[in-house]
């Protein structure tokens, strides 16, 4: 009997093809001895490829980029963009390569990227290398995000280079192989604005509907249309980071997407104890990209690319637009304000085991902020207050109470909450269902994350991580022998954790 050749990544490259000269053919770096680390099988499924065939020694030259699979034109893309605050005109793939896209099980386009993958024409002084601790990392919590349902990039795979990265110390050498939606970031269009090339700034926001708002194509203020997609789909993901307790660390403009996916886990952490103010990044000394500014943040972004695809609408309308298209795009910027307190809302009520309902947009808002305040006055962990808070809508309040230094803490927020979801008239059981399906049981907990690092790195032994991936598949349902990953870790431990930036 012969077996059928193994499927292989359909490849079909509409940003090589299509918008050649916003990027530079380049080929990744050799590796010295690859060793798959990390397969992702269920990922694999869903691009139609043959995990089984990929996880041998073929998947190991594959994904650390000895052996470029069938169809595959890496290309580094350029871009651009704000870092805490300062423009940089030219960042662009310093260590990464778009290998190409291919359509999912679902008909989706996926683009397939190495990060690691050696140096390239946008390397400025780095090296183009990542180690194994930072990319099974990025793994970890890209597995985390997309187990809440929270869109994400997701790493396919993450091979060892068998190489040694210089940084504080001498580390083993990884590339990670990742697939998103897109790659295209608020700095692509930057690059493009900052240098006066609108021609190439057009395609790009012309690739740019077409991939991700197919519906505007051809249609006219398309430009505008975009910005306005991008804003919804921006407050929409940064309320489900908040409602998750998820600290992003280095939101740059050209870490955030186009496509609403998360992108870039350099610095990020969840937090434990409820506090607005935390902050992990070593390198966030002035809390930019603390907890609470992450919404200010984004829309401060979301600024960032309406000044970049200003020039095309004004190019359009004519000079004597200018100050109309200027007041259209600030209105679209200012529409985050409506946005992403009511995704935030939405997201709360459904924590909260409540309905939505417009007569009561104020109280749920006010009753949700004040949960928040009673987690921050009382230090308790952000994801068991939510999780125990649905033992309680099922009568069990001990669970909560044990969360709180003073049981008697929570009790006259619980009044409260138990007069309002009364007005529902659902049965305690569904509700308590519904909010098991809001707030996770599981997290990527910091130290448990550190310690599958450690393992891994240091010791070789992916055991850790394996498990700590296993339990993160499905974070809503509570299962005996996970109890260790629901578990927040002691706060002296919090309180000194401190991130550093992938690179
Ligand atoms: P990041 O902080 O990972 O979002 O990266 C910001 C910019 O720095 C991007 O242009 C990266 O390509 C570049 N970069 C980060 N690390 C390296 C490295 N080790 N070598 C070259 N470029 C890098
Ligand atoms: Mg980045």
């Amino acid at each position: 009997m012969h077996s059928l050749p193994a499927p292989a990544f359909r490849f079909d490259n509409t940003y090589a093809r299509e918008l050649s000269a916003l990027a530079v053919p380049w080929k990744p770096a050799a590796a010295a001895a690859p060793r798959l680390l990390y397969l992702n099988r269920e990922l694999a499924g869903t691009l139609g490829l043959d995990a089984d065939a990929l996880s041998g020694a073929a998947g190991a030259s594959l994904f650390a980029g000895n052996v470029l699979p069938e169809g595959a034109e890496p290309i580094a893309q350029a871009y651009a963009g704000h870092q805490f605050g300062g423009f940089s005109p030219q960042l662009g793939d310093g260590r990464a390569l778009l290998l190409g896209e291919v359509l999912d099980r679902d008909g989706e386009r996926r683009d397939i990227a190495f990060k690691g993958s050696g140096r390239t024409p946008f390397s400025r002084g780095g090296d183009g290398r990542a180690a194994v601790g930072p990319m099974l990392r990025e793994a970890i919590i890209g597995e985390a995000m997309h187990g809440l349902g929270i869109p994400t990039t997701r790493a396919l795979a993450v091979a060892a280079t068998g190489d040694e990265v210089a940084r504080e110390t001498l580390l083993p050498g990884a590339v990670l192989t990742r697939v998103a939606a897109s790659h295209l970031r608020v700095g692509t269009f930057q690059y493009f604005a900052s240098r006066g090339e609108h021609d190439k700034l057009r395609q790009l926001a012309e690739y740019a509907i077409a991939r991700h708002d197919p519906d505007l194509v051809g249609t006219p203020e398309r430009y505008l249309s975009l910005l306005a997609r991008v804003t919804q789909r921006q407050a929409s993901l940064i309320a489900k980071w908040m409602n998750a307790g998820f600290i992003h660390g280095v939101m740059n403009t050209d870490n955030m997407t186009i496509s609403g996916e998360t992108i870039d886990y350099g610095p990020c952490a969840f937090m434990e104890a409820y506090d607005p103010e935390a902050v992990f990044s070593s390198i966030d000394h002035g809390g930019r990209y603390a907890y609470r500014n992450q919404p200010g943040i984004a829309q401060w972004n979301l600024a960032r690319l309406a000044e970049a695809l200003l020039p095309l609408v004004v190019e359009d309308r004519g000079e004597s637009a200018a100050d109309d298209v200027v007041a259209e795009a600030t209105a679209v910027i200012q529409s985050f304000a409506g946005l992403y307190p009511a995704a935030l809302l939405e997201g709360q009520r459904a924590k909260l085991g409540l309905q939505a309902s417009a007569a009561h947009d104020a109280d749920d808002a006010a009753l949700a902020n004040d949960w928040l305040e009673l987690l921050h006055k009382h230090a308790v962990d952000f994801t068991l207050g939510w999780r125990r808070l649905a033992d309680a809508a099922e009568g069990k309040e001990v669970f909560l109470q044990a969360l709180f230094p003073d049981p008697q803490a929570p009790s006259e927020w619980l009044a409260r909450w138990r007069v309002r979801c009364a007005a529902d008239g659902i049965a305690d059981e569904t509700r308590a269902r519904r909010m098991r399906l809001a707030s996770p049981w599981i997290i990527a907990r910091n130290h448990r994350v550190e310690e599958a690092l450690a393992a891994a790195s240091t010791g070789d032994d992916l055991g850790p991580f394996e498990r700590l991936m296993a339990a993160l598949r499905d974070p809503f349902t509570e299962s005996a022998g996970n109890e260790a990953y629901a578990r927040p870790a002691a706060a002296a431990v919090t309180a000194n954790y401190r991130t550093f930036c992938g690179t």
